[in-house]
């Protein structure tokens, strides 16, 4: 199996040269020392660590899994040591806020590096990327000394954090929770319930574990208005900071399961926990979703890091595996067959991942730009601007990059017929492990329902139009690059498509309430192919005016086999969801 190696070059391609990162940093109030060598010796020191130390762990971990016993996980065989580097290298500490002895470090910077630690391992990436959106969440919500008290020792590593939502009866439907917080005199809660599927909910690499737990007050409204936020240690901090006595919760038992076998899915039992609310009373799933907006774009991210490590392990595998002849005749003829690499049907598969997976690293840095802008202008304009990219374009970072990403690692898996299917190359391990992607963190069809209702049809169209004629803007400045590249006119029919589809939805949407859940995946999935069109062309125009070298050269003719072979996907979709939700909703509940 091919070892992890990051994708530094097209890192650098899409941060600097494309997307133009450091340029939009120093507009930026507070991010104005961040320049493009600072950027650059980052993700080399980020790669070294993922590629030398963590990915070599990845394998291992899938094998031997974490083991439970009597409320205590043991991690799988240098996941503690890892953990170890990981937080001496002040890695958790990179997109933390300074206040708290955070690095400050722009998002956008701060994704490539979650790239390349998911992509080692995911099991072990899950840690610090739960720790890092509990931050969020507490820095965004927490009082000052509930922040004084966690965030520098979570930035640190030496406290790590989970999140508790799902109960057994409420995943999606988080207004169901049971888990109840009973207030104290002194200020305090005790909370009362079991939560499930928390990951690293315990373990053995920190020495103390932050949960933010959603539960209800005895008074609470019903339903998701009634739902608060709590953080509970498994110990309570004394007042100088040190490891106060065992909190009343008890991880009773591992989850097995399909994929990221090296992480623990917890069931969590919380009996009369000593818990501080984070927010304001039944605000909790307000601020959840704070952090969620922000971590939900590293799901889609993690997705696509393993997706890239499949598709290296396919490409090494195709160059050396031979089987059969070229259709245009030997290509190796002092060998009794040529490489899989010249069959053009391992070329579809293989450059369907690799299509979907720069245009993927494009895409969450485009997008991760705009969390920069949210987070870090001045300007009350820009900032609604990038508020409303931000809002338009994460379920679609998360939904549509997890969805591809599968896609890729299937392709990939495929790659190696019968080898692809057992233990020995590692490509089965890839599948598993990015399926969960599209299902935790809100699964992905309640994603596209969001795309379509909130976003969408609530705004009657206003944030698709307001991101669309961006496109068009670059089109128009760019038009005799993108003609030349024979990829303009594509593009503007994609958008018009888009345009023409979006504008039918929202005015049939009034006549049939399923017409949303109908066409929700469909039109994400629409939606994200021309966004992935959008930073192809984007890309081939950069590369296009660089001088010649075989990587430039060959980001544009992946751009233009993206533009033949999987943008007209779109068409498709298109016929598929102006049929609506007629047929799907015909079928009687007793013909299933
Ligand atoms: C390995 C793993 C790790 C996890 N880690 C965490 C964690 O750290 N913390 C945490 O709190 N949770 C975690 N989860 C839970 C995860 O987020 C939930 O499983 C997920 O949100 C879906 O909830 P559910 O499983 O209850 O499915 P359900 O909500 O029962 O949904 C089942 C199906 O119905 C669909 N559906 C539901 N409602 C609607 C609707 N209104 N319209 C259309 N379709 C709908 C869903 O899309 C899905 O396809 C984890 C889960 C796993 C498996």
């Amino acid at each position: 199996m091919a070892d992890y190696r990051v994708p530094l070059q097209d890192m650098r391609f899409v941060l600097f040269d494309v997307l133009q990162s450091p340029q939009l940093w120093q507009s930026l109030e507070g991010l104005g020392e961040v320049d493009e060598d600072t950027a650059a010796a980052v993700v080399e020191e980020a790669a070294k660590i993922c590629e030398q130390v963590i990915a070599p762990l990845n394998r291992e971990a899938d094998e031997v899994g974490c083991h439970w016993s009597s409320g205590d996980v043991t991690t799988p065989p240098g996941f503690r040591e890892a953990y170890q580097v990981f937080n001496e290298g002040g890695w958790g500490a990179l997109g933390g806020n300074p206040a708290y002895g955070g690095m400050g470090m722009p998002k956008s910077l701060v994704s490539a590096v979650e790239e390349m630690l998911q992509g080692a391992c995911m099991s072990f990436g899950l840690a610090p990327m739960l720790t890092a959106g509990a931050c969020l969440a507490l820095d965004a919500h927490g009082s000052d000394q509930l922040k004084e008290t966690y965030l520098p020792k979570m930035y640190s590593g030496e406290w790590s954090g989970a999140m508790d939502l799902t109960e057994p009866h409420a995943g999606t439907d988080l207004g169901l929770i049971r888990t109840r917080a009973e207030p104290q005199t002194d200020g305090s809660y005790r909370l009362y319930g079991t939560k499930i599927f928390i990951t690293w909910g315990e373990h053995d690499m920190a020495e103390n574990i932050v949960h933010l737990v959603l539960a209800k007050l005895p008074d609470a409204p019903t339903g998701t208005r009634g739902i608060s936020l709590f953080l509970v240690p498994k110990f309570v901090p004394a007042t100088d900071g040190s490891l106060g006595p065992r909190n009343a919760l008890v991880c009773g038992a591992l989850e097995k399961k399909m994929g990221i076998k090296g992480s623990a899915t917890c069931v969590m039992n919380f009996d009369g926990a000593q818990g501080w609310l984070v927010g304001e009373v039944n605000q909790g799933l307000a601020c959840m979703f704070t952090m969620m907006n922000y971590e939900r774009v590293v799901v889609g991210i993690q997705a696509l890091g393993a997706a890239q490590w499949a598709y290296q392990n396919a490409v090494d595998y195709a160059r050396e595996r031979v089987q059969s002849r070229s259709p245009a005749g030997p290509q190796n003829p002092q060998h009794e067959a040529d490489p899989l690499l010249v069959h053009p049907d391992v070329r579809r598969m293989l450059l369907t991942a690799k299509a979907y997976n720069e245009g993927g690293r494009a895409f969450y840095v485009y997008v991760a730009q705009w969390l920069d802008m949210a987070k870090f202008t001045d300007d009350a304009q820009l900032r609604q601007r990038a508020q409303n990219r931000v809002a338009l374009l994460t379920p679609v970072a998360k939904a549509f990059i997890s969805d591809m990403a599968f896609e890729s690692a299937v392709a990939c898996q495929q790659v190696f017929g019968g080898h692809g299917y057992i233990r020995e190359w590692g490509q089965e391990q890839f599948v598993r492990d990015i399926r969960i992607t599209q299902i935790y963190e809100g699964t992905n069809g309640v994603q596209a329902m969001d795309l379509m209702g909130r976003k969408t049809i609530a705004t009657d169209g206003a944030l698709l139009a307001e991101y669309l004629a961006e496109v068009r803007e670059f089109m128009t400045a760019n038009e005799v690059a993108l003609a030349t590249l024979s990829l303009g006119e594509p593009l503007a029919a994609a958008v018009k498509t888009l345009e023409g589809i979006t504008r039918e939805l929202i005015d049939r949407a009034a006549a049939d309430p399923c017409n949303i859940g109908a066409a929700a995946v469909e039109y994400l999935h629409l939606l994200g192919h021309v966004s992935y069109a959008y930073l192809w062309a984007k890309m081939a125009c950069v590369a296009q005016a660089g001088d010649t070298n075989a990587f430039l050269d060959g980001k544009v003719k992946t751009a233009q086999f993206y533009f033949a072979h999987l943008l007209p996907r779109i068409e498709g979709l298109a016929a598929s969801l102006k049929n609506g939700a007629a047929t799907m909703m015909a079928l009687g509940e007793e013909q299933f």
